[in-house]
């Protein structure tokens, strides 16, 4: 996949719409390792794919598990409490929901089957605490050693002289994560045949809403925990985890929590429909909804679905204990940008050892936006910048999922009155693989964006100037929308051949072009379904393309197939007349040129490269002769728009070229 390392949202002005929610990330990871500790078979529908349950999965495949990938459906066959594999490494990247369950169970399972695992993940998941964890499993006797600094990961864990002292009550924290307790909560039934284990909580326990999805996952699994008032929590003796067979992994409410503020800010008329979660979820996060409808959103909820539109305009301003919500209360800051005055969050120390600081995180971000924010060690305060304060940002993301998707919703800022209405820039957009790959994609899907604040970007230029491989490789480092205008004329042309309507049937062409069923999907080229890029690529449809395209109704009867691929987040066009006829607004153009001679070369080489043979001279005199007809023609003649940037590249390789286009696009936001 191509990095990319930014993405400009434009302007955004509403939105209405279905989406579909990618599976939960704290349910998907605790299933899978139920799974894998289970006896039997379980078959995940509906499991995340994202980094964090792929670390998961490559580590429960190291320790021997069986697992299946099919589709839609993963099949995971448990390893039924014992040790296949004595002996790993496992990479955990930044996912704390496989670090932390991963450090109990495999520290449980070494000390008492004669294991030996290390656990090691990305430099920030080194600055991410364990220590309570550690020494919960210590005081248990299990042999942990710190690999690095003392109190983070990496960690190796070993075999146990003796065993295991379960009888005694464990102690752990519950104020600094409820991760820690979780991790214990899924391992300790590992230990449980002798008797119960109990666990008391030290510290008013946080985030409890994650804890009774582990209790919840847990049940599914065999294993009945009694809660005593969420200080004491005892395994019963004699537990194991038993496959339930089928488990649905739900939507995930904190990814929810994006398209329920959409709804609240954008959606005025027809409502944002959410699939996926819904009233019975067992996710904490789904406690937003009362958090945003506190704030103005009209939510509707069915068991599986929300359906979301504006409620009160401007949001109201609130004052939120967030310890309930603490990743969705991540959108709520970023909510507060709509809302009249000041809005504060509380109780939310935890954003300090997530992904990164996200207090800190937050606080620097919403002041780019033109925001007047306040942080303490536990809670942010935040005042919307005033119509004319708002500023163009370009949002740093931390490698935090979390923030590159709610400061997404700054850029339908034109609805809070910005003046002028500004877009939002978000660095290094593909975090959100994390938890929602195609977050972005989720977005553009529902969002509403006038066609005029879309970017463009043209590149135009003679025959074989290296436009398409430019334009295609410059859309996918942005991660734009890419539209070939020669294959427009090649398939006009193609299809001409294959109707035997003539040249110079201007009436008859027009008609076809009119119509022309051509999509561009997985890289190739259609039309009507079929591929047809190999066709497209053939001479005599070229020398066909270029004669036709000199006609006024052909290319009218094409001007509105161009203009559809103008969609968010934006387009990269190339071809003759891209930044003087079909998008003149364009925000920057580029013009290339190369000598006939050095084009001639590159066609050359590249039909010989493609087994075709080929003259070069000739290759060259037919270029001329095209340049000449593009040129010259009444309609659309080739020449740079007056505010095109001219780059020669003749000397130039793609990535050269690249490296000067993108530049000039980044110095223009
Ligand atoms: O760029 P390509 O060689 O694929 O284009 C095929 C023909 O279509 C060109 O020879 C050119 O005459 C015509 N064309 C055009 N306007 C465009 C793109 C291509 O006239 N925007």
């Amino acid at each position: 996949m191509q990095k990319i390392d930014f993405l400009d949202l434009a302007v955004m002005r509403g939105a209405s719409g279905t989406v579909h929610l990618p599976g939960s990330k704290s349910i998907s990871n605790r299933v899978l390792l139920l799974a894998g500790l289970s006896s039997g078979t379980t078959v995940i529908h509906d499991l995340l794919a994202s980094d964090d349950t792929a670390v998961m999965l490559d580590a429960l495949r190291a320790l021997g598990c069986g697992i299946q990938a099919d589709g839609k459906l993963v099949r995971v066959t448990g390893l039924a409490g014992q040790l296949h594999t004595k002996q790993a490494d496992l990479f955990l990247g930044n996912a704390g929901t496989a670090m932390r369950p991963l450090t109990a169970a495999l520290a449980l399972l070494a000390a008492t089957q004669q294991g030996n695992f290390s656990l090691r993940g990305v430099p920030r998941m080194h600055e991410r605490p364990i220590a309570d964890l550690v020494d919960a499993l210590r005081g248990l006797g299990c042999q942990i050693d710190y690999l690095g600094e003392p109190g983070f990961p990496p960690l190796q864990l070993r075999a146990s002289p003796q065993p295991l002292n379960t009888a005694a009550p464990l102690r752990v924290r519950g104020d600094v994560s409820s991760q820690f307790l979780t991790a214990l909560l899924l391992a300790l039934p590992l230990v449980s045949e002798p008797a119960d284990v109990v666990i008391d909580v030290q510290g008013e326990l946080i985030s409890k809403p994650y804890v009774d999805i582990t209790l919840n996952l847990l049940a599914r699994f065999g294993i009945q925990v009694q809660c005593e008032g969420w200080q004491r929590f005892v395994i019963p003796r004699g537990s194991h985890y038993q496959s339930p067979g089928d488990v649905h992994v739900e939507g995930d409410a904190s990814s929810a929590s994006y398209f329920i503020a959409l709804g609240a800010i954008a959606a005025n008329d027809k409502p944002v429909r959410i699939e996926g979660v819904g009233a019975a979820s067992i996710q904490g996060d789904i406690q937003f909804v009362a958090a945003a409808r506190a704030m103005g959103a009209n939510v509707v909820e069915g068991p599986n679905w929300l359906e979301v539109k504006r409620g009160r305009w401007p949001l109201t301003a609130i004052t939120l204990n967030c310890n309930h919500i603490p990743d969705a209360a991540m959108t709520l800051a970023v909510m507060a940008l709509y809302a009249e005055r000041t809005t504060t969050l509380t109780d939310i120390a935890s954003w300090r050892v997530k992904e990164t600081d996200r207090i800190a995180a937050m606080a620097a971000e919403l002041r780019k936006l033109g925001a007047t924010v306040v942080e303490g060690p536990d809670f942010i305060s935040v005042t919307p910048p005033s119509p004319t304060a708002w500023k163009a940002a370009a949002i740093q993301t931390y490698d935090d999922h979390r923030v590159a998707m709610c400061f997404s919703l700054a850029a339908f800022n034109a609805l809070a009155g910005a003046t002028p209405p500004v877009p939002v820039r978000i660095l290094d957009p593909q975090c959100v693989t994390k938890t929602f790959p195609d977050y972005f994609a989720a977005l553009f899907s529902v969002a509403k964006t006038d066609a005029a604040d879309i970017p463009v970007l043209t590149v135009d230029g003679p025959s074989a100037s290296g436009k398409g491989t430019l334009a295609s490789q410059i859309a996918q480092k942005l991660g734009w929308h890419f539209l070939d205008s020669g294959a427009v004329y090649r398939a006009t042309a193609w299809m001409a051949m294959q109707a035997k309507v003539d040249a110079a049937d201007e009436l008859g062409l027009a008609q076809l072009a009119s119509g022309l069923p051509l999509t561009f999907a997985n890289g190739g080229i259609q039309l009507d379904g079929t591929e047809v890029r190999e066709q497209l690529r053939r001479e005599d449809v070229g020398a066909l393309a270029s004669k036709i395209s000199a006609l006024g109704l052909v290319r009218s009867a094409l001007l509105e197939l161009q203009l559809s691929f103008r969609r968010a987040p934006g387009l990269v066009a190339d071809g003759r007349d891209m930044g003087t006829v079909i998008f003149p607004d364009a925000k920057l153009k580029i013009f290339l040129t190369a000598s006939a001679a050095t084009r001639a070369r590159r066609r050359h080489k590249q039909l010989i490269d493609n087994g075709f043979s080929a003259n070069i001279d000739r290759l060259c005199a037919d270029l001329e002769a095209r340049d000449a007809r593009d040129q010259n023609r009444s309609v659309a003649p080739l020449k740079p728009a007056q505010d095109a940037v001219l780059l020669d590249n003749s000397a130039l390789s793609v990535e050269a070229s690249m490296d000067v286009v993108l530049k000039l696009w980044a110095d223009r936001f």
